[in-house]
């Protein structure tokens, strides 16, 4: 739970992640390089005065989440996409999450509604003493309302200090769950609809990972790595792209990664994708759970 000042600070960071995310809204366009819009608005956001709680990620088509530009990513977004956002700000260890659909191509609009009412109806019945399983059931309705299906295997959360993903789940399905919300926990909702299978398995690419703990680095290049991570992004995610500045090659850096994944050091989150090859919507905002409702943070 968080105490007054946290709770101000957290409507701080919360309103920076929905800047930010409107601000990659206005630059994914046909012909635009991922990697500029994630740099752009990665940079936005630490000019004023706010870490990363994690990576800008931009998923296209049938990656659901956690894709992010790679190292010297030359990939740009094209005509044919169906593009999600998702960022958070961080301030102090508090964190933000949120996330925007954009449909370049015209032709998954049911899917955009489908989240978008999934999330609007989802936020309309937090209150005290719900249940998660209810929350996923409406989130569920939602979206086959709208002919899609829900995604299964991905899901909201609870937001802790330091701690992206925390109890409880937040289901896109009636999964049964009686966890019940309280007044006070600040909660990511996500629906994710699709015209796949509505599963996601970890796709081929990681550009991800998250320091998890001590181990034995015997390769001076890839401590030398780990020694950047620890200092300046501690336990949060981080983004390969972000340690090549200072890396004498692309090459060099990714051999590195792998070392300190081997070693168990850093874990990572690789891209998720639709087992179908499904198209993918999103929708997500923080929220606050209070006495009679709840109050959006992300806005
Ligand atoms: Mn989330
Ligand atoms: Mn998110």
């Amino acid at each position: 739970m968080y105490n007054d000042e946290e709770k101000r600070t957290l409507e701080g960071v919360g309103a920076m992640s929905y800047k930010a995310i409107q601000m990659a809204r206005g630059l994914v366009k046909p012909g635009v390089r991922l990697v500029d819009v994630a740099e752009k608005v990665e940079k936005f956001v630490m000019d004023n005065g706010f870490g990363l709680a994690f990576p800008l990620n931009l998923s296209v088509n049938s990656e659901a989440a956690h894709y992010t530009p790679s190292v010297e990513d030359e990939r740009a977004f094209s005509e044919n996409d169906i593009v999600k956002i998702d960022f958070g700000a961080e301030k102090d260890g508090l964190l933000g999450d949120c996330a925007v659909c954009i449909d370049l191509s015209g032709h998954y609009s049911s899917l955009v509604e489908g989240a978008e009412a999934a999330l609007a109806v989802a936020i309309s019945r937090v209150r005290p003493g719900v249940t998660t399983g209810e929350i996923g059931r409406e989130i569920a309705k939602a979206i086959e309302d709208k002919g899609g299906r829900p995604i299964r295997n991905l899901g909201g959360h609870g937001v802790g200090k330091h701690d992206l993903h925390s109890e409880p789940f937040i289901p896109n399905y009636d999964d049964d769950s009686k966890n019940v919300l309280e007044e006070g926990m600040v909660i990511a909702i996500e629906p994710f609809a699709t015209d796949g299978k509505g599963l996601v398995t970890d796709g081929d690419s990681c550009e991800i990972y998250q320091y998890v703990g001590p181990a034995q680095i015997r390769q001076p290049a890839a401590r030398q790595v780990l020694e950047e991570v620890t200092a300046k992004y501690g336990s949060e995610p981080f983004a390969v792209r972000w340690l090549a500045r200072s890396a004498q090659s692309k090459f060099s850096l990714y051999a590195a990664i792998r070392e300190l994944e081997r070693a168990g050091a850093i874990e990572p989150h690789p891209t998720l994708v639709e087992i179908g090859r499904g198209h993918v919507a999103q929708a997500e905002a923080m929220v606050i759970v209070e006495k009679d409702g709840c109050k959006v943070l992300t806005k």
